[in-house]
């Protein structure tokens, strides 16, 4: 096994632009790690050899040239299988889209291709990024590289696992809910939700889309606000895209590995202050705020009254967005075609295609979003789940008139035993109790290893007002500067 696995990206970077070693071998030494515990982990959907050496080489010419696209170029990178690559298949984990190839970039994956990070291949999902363990994969679970016989979180468990497997540094999670935070929690890596707007969806499969966000998953906070750097910033493809720059949250990275946090006001969320969550999690979360309080932060107790009311009304806006955005897979388009016999209706093999691409948790959500919205209960059920969002998004504004950020646990419990949720929907949507809220106000929020419980990784979350995304990296770091670093048991 190459040393090269263990090192930061940023590390990486440093010696790739030192020619100290090239792009090719730093991914060749991934790719054969990929090959050596994918059995294992499956973190993968797609593996990409050809196109990252390709990609390796191309870097390793602008390094020779003194040229380097930025300070990644030539580092490798998984990208979830729910963002557009041209010519490369694209998933979302579901079989409704077997085989098929975009035929053009997503905006985050050009952005990675011109700062010249290398695409090992494309990360498994749930399906349509709905789940919290990639059991609603269609493909099969991905693994948890601390306990292959744990999830790893979801929707973006493989981003979580390969980074946590060494299989690549760095890569690209969506969190419409917590998809990239409750996996970073359950695998003892960094992951972070940026502003709503601050990421490009251009490209995204939708799921939600007042909702969905792309942003970076890595093993360091500084690794995090790199990558974020690069996607990061104004799309004019995208009609929800903020026309400002991204904070310069590498910088704040950096500030807050320096162990000082004086000034800093910590926002301890009253409700979330262990409600919900496994002793051991709630024990890391108050050993983690020490730390902080150890650096200089203070504490100030807020209380955010409308949270609790945030997993129903996230439940039923993600669906009822996803029951539209849903409404494009219908076997004219793309990928999977059922009933195509001369036999059947147009109107008959659309539902056919249907019937057989999508999951259960996908057809359970599109019953329940087109339910929620049809005319009679829009009011009741929509249109009040969208009122909560508004007393939501007054209770972070009212929280951050005393608090710099709000910290709280990223997710009430660690990684659990595959298939121990899957027959209880409620059950698998509790993992995001924590990390819901920030999804429906749209403000940044990061989980950072918090230490272990029962010998497995738990997250603290911190979250910040919306453009504010230095101010969490800024913490985070701290947080990582203070406690020792996680590393999995050997696979
Ligand atoms: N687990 C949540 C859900 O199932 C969040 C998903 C996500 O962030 N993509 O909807």
């Amino acid at each position: 096994m190459s040393e090269l696995i263990k090192l930061s990206a940023a590390e990486l970077g440093r010696r790739l632009a030192a020619k100290e070693v090239s792009a090719v071998e730093v991914a060749t030494a991934h790719l054969d790690r990929i090959e050596a515990v994918e059995d294992k982990v499956h973190a993968f959907l797609h593996v990409d050899r050809e196109g990252a050496l390709e990609a390796a080489r191309a870097a390793d010419a602008r390094h020779a040239k003194g040229e380097a696209a930025g300070p990644l170029d030539g580092v490798p990178i998984g990208v979830k299988d729910v963002i557009t690559t041209r010519g490369v298949p694209t998933t979302a984990g579901s079989k409704i889209l077997e085989g098929w190839r975009p035929p053009y970039d997503a905006t985050i994956t050009t952005r990675l291709r011109e700062a010249g990070l290398v695409m090992v291949g494309k990360t498994n999902m749930d399906e349509f990024a709905m789940g919290s363990s990639t059991e609603y994969s269609a493909y099969g679970p991905t693994y948890n590289p601390w306990d292959t016989t744990r999830i790893p979180g979801g929707s973006g468990g493989g981003s979580a696992a390969a980074v946590a497997a060494y299989e690549a540094p760095l890569a690209i999670g969506t969190d419409t809910g917590g998809s990239i935070r409750q996996p970073a929690a359950v695998t003892g890596t960094v992951g972070a939700k940026p502003t709503y707007g601050g990421t490009s969806r251009y490209g995204l499969i939708a799921f939600s889309s007042s909702l969905d966000t792309p942003g970076p998953c890595a093993r360091t906070v500084e690794d995090a606000a790199l990558l974020h750097a690069v996607i990061g910033g104004h799309d004019p493809r995208d009609s929800t895209s903020i026309p400002q720059p991204v904070p310069d949250v590498v910088a704040a990275a950096r500030l807050g590995a320096t162990g000082d946090l004086s000034g800093v006001r910590l926002g301890l969320v009253k409700e979330f202050a262990g409600e919900g969550a496994e002793p051991g999690v709630a024990a890391a979360y108050r050993e983690s705020v020490d730390a902080l309080v150890k650096l200089g932060a203070e504490v100030v107790e807020v209380s955010c009254p409308s949270f609790k009311f945030a997993l129903p009304a996230y439940y039923l806006i993600a669906p009822s967005e996803c029951s539209s955005n849903l409404a494009r897979f219908d076997g004219v388009r793309y990928g999977l075609r059922a009933g195509d016999d001369g036999k059947h209706s147009l109107e008959e093999v659309m539902s056919l295609t249907r019937a057989a691409g999508f999951g259960p948790e996908v057809k359970r959500r599109i019953i329940l979003g087109t339910y929620a919205l049809s005319a009679g209960y829009y009011d009741a059920y929509y249109g009040q789940a969208q009122k909560v969002r508004t007393l939501i998004t007054r209770d972070f504004t009212a929280a951050f008139e005393v608090a710099d950020v709000l910290v709280a646990p990223t997710t009430p419990f660690v990684a659990f035993p595959l298939g121990s949720r899957t027959s209880d929907p409620y059950q698998m949507y509790l993992a995001d109790l924590y990390t819901i809220p920030s999804n429906l106000y749209g403000g940044p929020a990061i989980s950072v290893p918090a230490g272990l419980s029962e010998g497995l990784p738990v997250g603290l979350q911190i979250m910040a007002p919306t453009m504010a995304d230095d101010r969490m990296y800024r913490v985070a770091a701290a947080l990582e500067s203070a406690l020792p670093p996680l590393t999995p048991p050997a696979l």
